[in-house]
């Protein structure tokens, strides 16, 4: 997550963050620390601007819940996405594949060829790996997931609001049975009754389509409203500007 230099961390501050168990000596926390800096080491040095793993361990029983389900047992999470300033970037274009054409933003693509290098560096040293991908539009479920790396809120509007960027992200998730260090000591982590949603509904009322309710999201009626062409402007050929009013409409950076 972004670096805020306004108010540099102290030696003492990011101490006191890292907990005890991941300071053993150990040939399993040793493991875990080189897994984890390979990762964040990689995310770094590709610029990767929304990175973060989560300890899975060291989670509440209702966030570990999220991720229950899968094929494996999770251990951990890396949190992989770009920052989107240009909304053209969730423009929908037709991309041709093995299956046809597939409608697609350039913003989803970037987060899942993050997700896809990264997993290949777990799966690479036999960890299992599971990735869920963002979309264009909201994923309440995959937002609470990505909030469970506490960088960031689960938003009103169905998206993550990530902290210093706000929902202009596009975030996916690795979910790994790899042991991993969590937490980006670079940045405090955030409170949840801090969310921006506290006092704000933008998102509820921008939304054209009655969508959202504020704790509920109705997809259907989301991909109903943006599906519809009366609803979204073609800039060319294989492209499509649909509604994304509940991302431009909130406030947080
Ligand atoms: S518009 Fe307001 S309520 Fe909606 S996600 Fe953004 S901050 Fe939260
Ligand atoms: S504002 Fe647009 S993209 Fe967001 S939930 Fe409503 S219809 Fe879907």
């Amino acid at each position: 997550m972004k670096k805020d230099w306004k108010s540099p961390r102290s030696r003492e501050q990011v101490t006191a963050q890292i907990p005890e168990e991941y300071q053993r000596r150990d040939a399993e926390t040793q493991n875990r620390r080189e897994l984890t800096f390979l990762l964040q080491e990689a995310a770094f040095s590709d610029h990767i601007p929304i990175y973060c793993a989560i300890d899975l361990t060291r989670l509440s029983d209702e966030e570990r819940a999220m991720f229950d389900g899968f094929r494996f047992t999770p251990r951990g999470a890396v949190v992989l996405g770009q920052t989107i300033r240009d909304m053209f970037l969730y423009a929908e274009q037709d991309i041709p594949g093995n299956k046809g054409f597939r409608p697609v933003t350039a913003a989803q693509l970037i987060a899942e060829n993050y997700l896809m290098e990264y997993r290949e560096k777990l799966e690479i040293q036999g960890y299992q790996t599971e990735i869920i991908a963002p979309e264009a539009i909201p994923d309440p479920t995959l937002s609470a997931m990505l909030a469970a790396s506490h960088k960031g809120y689960a938003g009103r509007n169905g998206r993550f609001l990530a902290g210093a960027y706000g929902c202009r992200v596009s975030a996916g998730i690795i979910v790994t049975d790899a042991p991993l260090m969590g937490g980006d000591y670079r940045f405090p982590d955030v409170d949840p009754a801090d969310s921006p949603c506290r006092s704000c509904r933008k998102c509820i009322d921008a939304c054209p389509a009655g969508a959202l309710t504020g704790t509920s999201f109705v997809r259907e009626k989301c991909v109903n409203y943006r599906n519809d062409p009366a609803h979204y402007s073609s800039p060319g050929t294989h492209t499509r500007l649909k509604c994304m009013a509940c991302m431009t409409a909130c406030p947080a950076e």
